[in-house]
């Protein structure tokens, strides 16, 4: 689960980690307010949405012509005029797609003296199976750039997790980024408090791109990108509570009700299939066959009729869904079951497109006879290979 910056700043802060007093806003009514609660001379206005690279982003139909999701405003004023362009409208950055996302929310956050940016993340390495630091001189807003061009630039360090963190690995990060006098000290604190609150919050990753120094030589995270592991959501209510489904596709939100592994793409081809495993093959041997994949879904071994009818509704629901692909193995599910929850999800939603249905497995030829006796429109696939291609040829015509 992602969260937004303002909301990794105040978890930052909670943790005595150094970063610039701020004031979230939603309503452009409020910003003169908010902003003027600052400190000043300047201040900086930041587009709050799930996605990076905002600063070189640009806004829909900006008549001001092309200007970013980051902005330095001189006075009150300009900051409430900043806030007021900003809110409501949807801004498209590398990371958003052509598509781009609303803003509903700007911060607005008293400006730094910008000394030098440097790059800071820690995530779980799978490599080393330790949480790792990533750093780099090269901070700012083209991290992505340095790690294609120049990846020597950018340096890790795994920590023990039997020893924890310890002084020497702030050290190390802290020469690595060519830190000096009093901004060794706080990189050291750094680093040690940025790893206790990504294990204590079972974070995935923590990534504070620019970490900055200013001019008076502190250490400051001017941004904060924040990821939590997904099944340690149960033992975090607090971050739980952060969670805006604004930000999420409203098909996988959906599914995250029923329990069903969604993950919206952007083929034509639906695809019903139960065990990760599975629907992983299903996927490919669309593509193989030509189509491309519109979703990976797997409804699991349980699945009920209910949830079956769910995946149904959450697939059709779906304006680029062309045909529907149900891939079901009968393990400890019975063919005869599956079979029945196809044809009532298919009454109760109805079907605009092909549907191709692949059953193996325990009851598959009672399966099939349900299936073929329905009187619905349901072609039945022999096998993986033959029920791949046959909703490929419908989709193409
Ligand atoms: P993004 O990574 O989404 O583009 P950032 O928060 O990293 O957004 O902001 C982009 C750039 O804007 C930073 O690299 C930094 O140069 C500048 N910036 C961001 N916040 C501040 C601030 N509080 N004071 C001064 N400059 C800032
Ligand atoms: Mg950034």
């Amino acid at each position: 689960m992602n969260i937004h910056e303002y909301q990794a700043k105040h978890l930052l802060k909670e943790y005595g980690l150094p970063v610039s007093d701020g004031r979230a806003v939603t309503r452009a009514e409020e910003a003169k307010t908010q902003a003027g609660a600052l400190d000043g001379p300047i201040w900086v206005v930041k587009a709050q949405i799930h996605a990076g690279g905002r600063g070189k982003g640009s806004f829909k139909e900006d008549s001001a012509g092309p200007k970013g999701g980051v902005r330095i405003a001189k006075s009150v004023e300009e900051a409430a005029e900043e806030a007021e362009r900003m809110l409501g409208r949807t801004l498209v950055t590398h990371q958003t797609g052509p598509a781009g996302k609303q803003v509903n929310r700007v911060y607005i956050e008293d400006g730094s003296d910008i000394e030098t940016e440097l790059y800071l993340a820690l995530l779980v390495d799978r490599e080393t199976s330790r949480v790792s630091f990533i750093v780099s001189t090269e901070g700012g807003m083209d991290i992505e750039a340095v790690a294609h061009d120049t990846p020597e630039k950018i340096l890790t360090f795994s920590v023990d997790p039997a020893s924890g963190v310890q002084p020497f690995h702030g050290r190390r990060v802290a020469f690595a980024l060519g830190l000096t006098g009093k901004a060794v000290k706080q990189c050291v604190t750094l680093v040690t408090k940025l790893y206790q609150l990504f294990t204590e919050k079972d974070c995935s990753l923590l990534e504070i791109n620019p970490l900055i120094v200013n001019k008076a030589g502190d250490v400051v995270c001017l941004d904060c990108k924040m990821n939590f592991d997904s099944n340690a959501l149960y033992r975090h209510p607090e971050i739980m509570a952060l969670r805006d489904e604004t930000e999420e596709d409203p098909k996988e939100l959906q599914a995250s009700k029923f329990d069903l592994n969604y993950i919206a793409l952007d083929g034509e081809i639906g695809c019903m299939v139960n065990g990760a495993g599975l629907a992983m093959a299903t996927m490919d041997i669309i593509k193989l066959y030509g189509s491309e994949p519109a979703n990976f879904l797997d409804v699991g071994g349980g699945a009920t009729k209910e949830k079956v009818t769910e995946a149904f509704k959450i697939i059709t629901s779906d304006p680029n869904v062309k045909g529907i692909l149900v891939n079901i193995f009968g393990g400890i599910m019975r063919c005869d079951v599956i079979a029945e929850g196809v044809i009532a999800a298919v009454k109760e939603v109805g079907l605009q497109v092909p549907l191709v249905v692949r059953l193996e497995g325990t009851n598959v030829e009672l399966g099939k006879k349900i299936l073929a006796e329905s009187g619905l429109n349901i072609t039945s696939g022999d096998d993986l290979a033959d029920a791949a291609q046959k909703i490929v040829k419908a989709v193409k015509g």
